[in-house]
């Protein structure tokens, strides 16, 4: 029979990164520019990888301070988390490893499962972080990491990809839950 093992991630990160898009465009294959939810959004879908359905619930903490879902309802079950930061910010990429922080602080764990994401590629000219700060943090707090643009709908997809790679690492085939 075919299981489809529920998977809860969440999306943190500065405001105005473009969480809120990433998903927008992941979910619903959109971009709004001006998609503006007050509270806290859960977005569902079925995502196939490596020949299993994984039925997966994407929370938004959108109009929040960059961590209150640690003190949410929603925060119970997560099984990873997409930390966004833009290209374009370097003060968006230095709360990601204050992020990292708070979430390993709360969880209790060494580790979590992770990707990191530096958004916005497409804003080309305002680079204020380079690809190898991107990795080499990504490298140092043993996650996963890629650059996407939800304007263009660039690697948008991989960021759920490895998201699945990343809890699957910690889990057998005989136990998916
Ligand atoms: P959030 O607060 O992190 O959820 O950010 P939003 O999704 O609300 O996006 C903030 C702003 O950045 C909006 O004006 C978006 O249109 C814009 N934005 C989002 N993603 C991208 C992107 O990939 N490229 C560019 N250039 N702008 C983006």
């Amino acid at each position: 029979p075919a299981r489809h093992p529920k998977r809860k991630i969440a999306v943190l990160g500065s405001r105005s990164v473009g969480k809120s898009s990433l998903i927008v465009r992941y979910v619903e294959d959109a971009f709004v520019d001006s998609y503006y939810p007050t509270i806290e959004n859960i977005f569902n879908k079925c995502v196939k990888y490596k020949g299993v359905e994984y039925d997966c619930d994407v929370i938004d903490t959108a109009g929040q301070d960059e961590y209150s879902i640690l003190n949410s309802k929603h925060a119970i079950g997560i099984h990873g988390y997409v930390l966004v930061y833009s290209i374009a910010s370097r003060n968006s990429f230095e709360m990601v490893q204050t992020v990292y922080d708070k979430i390993l602080n709360y969880t209790g764990t060494e580790h979590v499962p992770c990707v990191i994401v530096g958004q916005k590629s497409d804003l080309h000219v305002q680079r204020q972080v380079s690809e190898q700060e991107g990795k080499d943090l990504a490298q140092q707090l043993q996650c996963a990491w890629v650059e996407t643009s939800a304007r263009h709908n660039a690697n948008v997809s991989k960021v759920f990809e490895l998201m699945l790679g990343e809890t699957e690492r910690g889990t057998t085939k005989e136990n998916p839950e």
